[in-house]
Parts: structure tokens; sequence; C-alpha cells
């Protein structure tokens, strides 16, 4: 540091490191405040699976462990509630790993057909459930090959799948199309006729642990993390996040990707 002898820009020196500091301080305070919501959303979220699964486990110990059928049902349901407790927590490590920009994408040349074709195969159970047909909205004859981190995609395909699935009416539809778009990229859309999502919603969807329906998705037993998720390994990519709802109609999400050469 060279030494200034001027009495002027000493002034200065000292007012630019003062006004420094005091954005340095506030954006520590903001981050303290970020950090103190999240735990306690964190907190929040854990709490419920793990009274579930302390409750059936009392219940085992208050006597019922002596019926051989009832303990079969309330350890097969603790079991449940550790699993749901399980997808919360890897949800929030992977949130808290794309947050503090923690996670290397490696990027690769894929078919992106396919790709859609195992997470279908992978989600053909629960879809059955509600008697949803998952489908592509035309026949792709040839691969689409794609450059982009083909686990992350996998996981954001996952997540607006069960989205519509979870959110998508009994014997609904969930359709995926892949368009070319201009400049290199294609366009990939998740089209349900579910519940849809309110004007005044859309903007908070991608935020952390929002849920419209508070009690009801969380029976639905999601994190309240998977939209946080997908756009953030989206805008990794450098790519975007669309959406698309209207009330008791439907929902469309929709990303970009870069096409392979
Ligand atoms: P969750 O674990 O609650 O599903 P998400 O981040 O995946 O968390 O979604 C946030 C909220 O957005 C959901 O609780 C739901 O209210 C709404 N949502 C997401 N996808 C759909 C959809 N396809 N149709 C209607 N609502 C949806």
């Amino acid at each position: 540091q060279p030494i200034t002898t001027d009495m002027a820009t000493l002034t200065e020196e000292i007012d630019k490191y003062a006004k420094n500091k005091k954005l340095e301080i506030e954006t520590l305070k903001v981050r303290e405040e970020y950090r103190k919501e999240f735990l306690g959303n964190v907190s929040h979220e854990l709490k419920t699976p793990l009274f579930t699964v302390q409750g059936y486990l009392l219940t085992l110990i208050d006597g019922a462990i002596d019926d051989k059928k009832v303990s079969e049902k309330y350890l097969h349901r603790a079991n449940k509630g550790l699993e749901r407790l399980i997808y919360i927590v890897k949800d929030l490590d992977m949130i808290t790993k794309l947050e503090v920009g923690d996670l290397r994408l490696n990027i690769e040349k894929f078919d992106i057909i396919e790709l859609v074709e195992s997470v279908f195969d992978l989600l053909e159970m629960k879809a059955s459930k509600k008697k949803i047909s998952l489908m592509f909205d035309m026949d792709y004859n040839e691969p689409i090959m794609v450059m982009a981190d083909k686990e992350r995609i996998q996981q954001v395909l996952t997540n607006l799948i069960v989205n519509s699935i979870k959110y998508g009416e009994e014997k609904g539809t969930t359709e995926i199309s892949i368009e070319n778009l201009i400049k290199n990229k294609v366009i990939v859309r998740v089209t349900d006729n579910g519940e849809g999502i309110s004007e005044v919603n859309i903007p908070r969807l991608f935020e952390r642990f929002f849920r419209v329906d508070k009690s009801g998705s969380r029976k639905e037993g999601g994190s309240g993390l998977g939209l946080a998720i997908v756009k953030h390994i989206i805008e990794a990519h450098d790519e975007k996040i669309y959406i698309e709802s209207e009330l008791n109609v439907g929902s469309e999400f929709s990303f970009t990707l870069e096409k392979a050469e």
C-alpha cells in the first residue's frame, strides 16, 4: 500500500473504507436473516415426520409390539416416515450445494428422449396409482442429442413429472414434448391437466418451501424444495425455465437445453 500524505485523499480513503464496511455489515445481516429463516423452515419440515416415527415407536413400546399384525403395520409406517425424512434431507443437501454454488456440472452428450423414457419407467407405478398416463405428445423416431448434466436433468424431469402426478387429476395425462428452438436450443415441456396454479402464486413457485396448499401438498409428501432445485439446476446450465398455468385447467413447465452438434 502506498503511503498517503495528502490529507484530502486520506479522508476520502477513510470514507470509502467506512462505506465498504457498512455494506459488508448490511450483507452479513441479510445473510444472517436468510440463514435463520432457512433453519426455521428446515426444523419445521423435519418435525412432522420425526414425530410421526416417534409416535409409532412409542405405541410399539407401550405394548403394540405383542400383537404381530399391529406391530408389523406400525413398523412399516415408521419406516415410511423415515423414508420421507431421508427424502427431505437429500433435497436439503442438494439445495444447499446448489445455493453455495458447490455443484459442478458434468456436461455430456446424451439423448433426451431416452432419458425421458427412463424417467417414465421409474414413475410408471406412481402414475398408475392415480390412473395418470405418461406420454410423449408425438412419435419421436430419432434421438434428440443435447449437451447437459444428464444426472441433474434426470432430476429436473423427475421433479416436474412427480409434481404433475401429485397435482394432476385422477385419470389425467402428463405429456412431454420436445421441440427445436432457434439457435441450437431445444425446449422440453411437461404439461398436465391437473389443478393448476393461480396467477398470484406463480411468481412464488420457485421459492424454497413455498407451497400453494400447505397441508395438501405436505400430505402428498414433498419437501417443498422440488421446484427450487429445478430452477437452480436449469440456471446453472445457463438455460431458462418457464411456467404457464391456469387454475383448474392445468400447468406447463418448460425448460431449454443446448442441442449437441
Ligand atoms: P412440493 O414438495 O410441495 O411438491 P415443489 O417445490 O415441487 O414442492 O412445488 C411447490 C408447490 O408448487 C407445490 O406445493 C404445489 O402447490 C405447486 N405445484 C408444483 N407443481 C405443480 C403442478 N404441476 N400443478 C399444480 N401445482 C403445482
